[in-house]
């Protein structure tokens, strides 16, 4: 099937990546998403370029493979093989940091450059538990959301809130678009 390869255990191994600026809470959504763990300050994934989950939509088992950037992203070195065979990516701000929303424009131009066309794109603000110290409101990203055509949620990683559903609506969205290719 299109973009995606079979292996033993699974129907389907799609690649996803999570991009965003340094800081906004990447590898502590991954870990949450495929650990259920939580890092006040230290790296989850030195080292560590990818988490493994498996989803079942109807019948079939995904196996998922998220990349992390692992930090990369502080030298300005992602670069375009990063982006390869991914199928979809969650594009993470910081909602107490107006930057990290306001550099968006520049991880989609990257996207849109490296990555594939039909790629699904979910837009996360993270940090939703820091409310006191909010630097971007929920209708600001509900509209740049509306605006590039992407999917939004509003998460918290610390309190676990709507990880499972950015990452599950990302996986199930992938396997809809290449479900169709295969028809
Ligand atoms: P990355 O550089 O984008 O991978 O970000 P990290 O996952 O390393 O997180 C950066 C910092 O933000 C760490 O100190 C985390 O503990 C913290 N952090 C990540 N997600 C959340 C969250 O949802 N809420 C709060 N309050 N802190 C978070």
């Amino acid at each position: 099937m299109a973009g995606g390869s079979f292996d033993d255990e699974c129907d389907y191994l799609f690649k996803a990546v999570l991009i965003g600026d340094s800081a906004v809470g990447k590898s502590n959504l991954l870990s949450r998403f495929a650990r259920d763990e939580f890092y006040l300050d230290s790296k989850p994934t030195i080292g560590v370029e990818f988490a493994y989950r498996n989803i079942k939509v109807g019948d079939k088992l995904i196996k998922a493979q998220i990349w992390d950037t692992a930090g990369q992203e502080r030298f300005r070195a992602i670069t375009s093989s990063y982006y390869r065979g991914a199928l979809g990516a969650l594009l993470v701000y910081d909602i107490t940091r107006k930057g990290t929303f306001e550099n968006l424009k520049k991880w989609l131009y990257e996207l849109r450059e490296f990555g594939n066309p039909d790629m699904v794109v979910v837009l996360v603000g993270n940090k939703s538990d820091l409310a006191q110290s909010r630097e971007v409101s929920l209708e600001e990203g509900q509209s740049l959301a509306k605006l590039e055509g992407l999917f939004f949620l509003e998460t918290s990683a610390r309190e676990n809130l709507n990880v499972e559903e950015a990452f599950l609506h990302m996986i199930t969205k992938i396997h809809e678009v290449a479900s169709q290719k295969t028809l």
